[in-house]
């Protein structure tokens, strides 16, 4: 019998944790303070920021939204990041990508404090994240580990294989399931575009992370039966829809869901998790940059 992963009941169970933190911050008047800057016309990531502003508010954190119009010069994004960087209300900053083409994003990411990166994306954060010593692992990867362990799904001498090499999926996902230790130990295989002969290397996997942006790529015939299946794309299809558009992820989730022994739908799978990582790493910066402990899971 396949399990379907329930994503939110997961996320909500870790929200209720990051909510039971900002209480005993409060007790001690300290506000986690969120600040996220959207420099760009695009509806998802304008759907995405008001969604992580919207899980901020319901869970005792201050959002501060900044809007800078993507025709700025890139200078603005980067003062913004200066101010953000000097104000103590604000513990986390999140730049939401993609910034338009004339800024450099890897200034962006260098630019943000790396002790309210929350994000994870800063030079120095990676860099803790590979040595084993991470400070805030990048929201969608944490959110992985979390299904995992949620679902009492072993990962040591496991061999897990990710589908997708990006900086913000694919490559710290892989190096969170190498790193010693709970929810890694796993034997991990990276495919990428390039990958030669994919079926052989997704079909050996125990536990599939799928993050590679291309709807339902994988299907039934890729996988191995009982194989741990979890969907991170969240790709938009046209659709005979009101919107004129549906979302589906990388699996094909019907023809794989015979097969599998667990699968995340999409939605309602890793995105869930995604925001409830964001507000988990918001509260972990608020703690260190107060002094004031908190106990997150
Ligand atoms: P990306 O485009 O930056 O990277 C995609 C990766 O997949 C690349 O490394 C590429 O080499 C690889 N790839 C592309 N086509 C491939 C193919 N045919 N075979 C094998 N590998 C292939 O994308 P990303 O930012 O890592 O996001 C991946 C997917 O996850 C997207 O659908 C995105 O919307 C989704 N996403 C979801 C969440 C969430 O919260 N669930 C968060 C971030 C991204």
């Amino acid at each position: 019998m396949t399990t379907i992963i329930d994503g939110n009941e997961i996320a909500d169970r870790i929200r209720a944790e990051v909510s039971a933190c900002t209480e005993t911050l409060a007790a001690s008047d300290v506000r986690p303070g969120l600040a996220t800057v959207l420099m760009s016309d695009d509806g998802a990531s304008e759907t995405y920021v008001s969604m992580k502003q919207q899980a901020c508010e319901e869970t005792g954190i201050d959002g501060f939204h900044h809007e800078i119009d993507p025709d700025e010069p890139a200078a603005v994004l980067y003062d913004r990041i200066d101010e953000l960087n000097a104000d103590p209300t604000v513990h986390g900053i999140l730049v939401q990508m993609p910034v338009p083409d004339h800024v450099d994003k890897r200034e962006v990411l260098a630019r943000i404090d790396p002790r309210k990166d929350v994000d994870g994306f800063h030079p120095e954060n990676v860099g803790r994240l590979v040595a084993g010593n991470a400070r805030f692992k990048p929201c969608t990867p944490h959110g992985v580990q979390k299904i995992l362990a949620a679902e009492g799904i072993e990962t040591e001498g496991k061999d897990a294989v990710v589908v997708g090499r990006s900086d913000i999926v694919g490559k710290p996902m892989a190096n969170l399931l190498v790193q010693y230790g709970e929810g890694g130990n796993a034997t991990t295989t990276v495919c990428h575009s390039r990958t030669r002969n994919l079926a052989e290397k997704t079909r050996n996997a125990d536990i599939l992370v799928a993050a590679a942006g291309v709807p339902e790529m994988i299907d039934g015939d890729m996988i191995q039966e009982g194989a741990t299946v979890i969907d991170v794309g969240i790709n938009r299809v046209e659709a005979d829809t009101e919107k004129g558009y549906e979302l589906v992820g990388d699996v094909d989730f019907e023809s794989c869901r015979e097969t599998a022994g667990a699968i995340t739908p999409v939605p309602g799978g890793v995105g869930p998790l995604t925001i409830a990582m964001l507000l988990y790493n918001t509260v972990k910066a608020a703690s260190h940059q107060s002094g004031v402990a908190v106990e997150l899971p």
